[in-house]
């Protein structure tokens, strides 16, 4: 029986450093269990705050190099994962028991706000996290045609706490995300002239009626620039944060800076910028400049690619994510950053950062 004690393993872990985030892994609470084993050996297990973490075996290594360091007779490390998705679970008051809402928005149409918000939800989806994907981009509802869906949602009754029956809507499942979008409620070709208060009441609607069940994420594709449904969004919840997309051009990335100042306006924070159709037409790196001017972290860049286009139309966005996709890496990244910096916000500090743009 080995004697090395919970103490010492604690006090080597107390050395060892997120990679991403920089701070000792004691401190982020993020070491479930510590404990030797019979055979003079150490089982270490780690709760990571996001299915998305990109860099375990760093965290594995750098916790081997510090064991065997200040503890050199144990025989064996053994580190193992376990995820416990951190999040706000601000849904509560509407019934909603969604650990992150994330909103992803755009300064206008067209730069890639759909694809983005429906790969953020596939990418975190295959890390093994429970995903759900809201089209709430009334104007021009592409969601469903992205996933190759075009079932209409089922309605069911469900018993009220008061004895009554409530309507409810079963979300369909595509590729593993439950999906709800207006595009499943109206005809491709209806022209949907949306004002205010009906969007309001869509919105809440659609938030509260809907059986999400649990989820660890829910990403929302809003509509293109205005602030209408951010601000309902905001009123109902507390969002994780806002993912803005643009196109590296200087004129889309002026459209991008008003969206920012939109979500600051409404109260959202904004987790960073995505960067799409990076390329030889466009230009690379516009994206990652303003951010950095602007003081917003850069979540990653989609280069402009054929195949993207070509899968969105088909209903086939899960190919992108395929190995031998030249899109998949970037998509992957781009999952990762935005899990870490919901991640990040919720364990570096209990209050948001304030942003000052413009
Ligand atoms: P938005 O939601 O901002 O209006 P979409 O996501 O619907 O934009 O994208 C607009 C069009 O551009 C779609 O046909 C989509 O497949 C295509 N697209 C998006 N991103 C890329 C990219 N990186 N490379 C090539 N085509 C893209």
């Amino acid at each position: 029986m080995s004697n090395i004690t919970e103490t010492q393993i604690l006090d080597c872990l107390k050395d060892v450093r997120d990679p991403e985030i920089g701070r000792s892994l004691i401190d982020l609470k993020m070491v479930k269990q510590a404990r030797s084993t019979a055979d003079g050996g150490i089982d270490i297990e780690i709760d990571l705050p996001t299915h998305a973490y990109p860099r375990r075996e760093r965290i594995a290594q750098s916790i081997e190099a510090v064991v065997m360091a200040k503890l050199p007779d144990v025989s064996k490390i053994t580190v193992k994962f376990s995820v416990n998705t951190r999040g706000k679970d601000t849904g509560g008051s509407i019934g909603l028991r969604v650990k992150n809402v994330v909103a992803v928005g755009s300064g206008k149409g067209g730069v890639g706000k759909s694809t983005v918000a429906a790969s953020l939800a596939y990418g975190l989806h295959l890390y093994g996290a429970r995903v759900g994907l809201m089209d709430a981009d009334v104007y021009g509802p592409s969601i469903p045609h992205m996933l190759g869906l075009h079932a209409r949602p089922e309605i069911v009754d469900e018993p009220g706490d008061d004895g009554k029956t409530i309507r409810r809507i079963e979300p369909p499942v595509v590729n593993g995300l439950k999906v709800m979008s207006m595009g499943l409620f109206v005809a491709p070709d209806e022209a949907v002239v949306w004002r205010g208060p009906m969007l309001h009441g869509a919105i809440t609607q659609f938030l509260k009626d809907t059986r999400w069940g649990e989820l660890d994420y829910l990403i929302i594709d809003l509509p293109p620039g205005t602030g209408d449904v951010s601000l309902t969004l905001s009123q109902l919840l507390g969002l994780a944060g806002a993912v803005v997309v643009c196109t590296p051009q200087e004129v889309a990335l002026l459209d991008a800076v008003k969206a920012l100042n939109m979500f600051r306006k409404v109260k959202i924070p904004v987790l960073g910028m995505v960067e799409n159709m990076s390329g030889d037409i466009f230009g690379r790196g516009g994206t990652m400049r303003k951010a950095a001017e602007l003081g917003v972290p850069f979540l990653g860049e989609i280069p402009m690619n054929a195949q993207l286009r070509v899968n969105g139309d088909a209903g086939r966005i899960a190919d992108n994510f395929a190995d031998d996709n030249p899109s998949a890496k970037f998509l992957r990244h781009m999952c990762e950053q935005t899990a870490m910096q919901i991640a990040r916000q919720l364990l570096e500090s209990p209050t948001m950062p304030t942003l000052e743009i413009l």
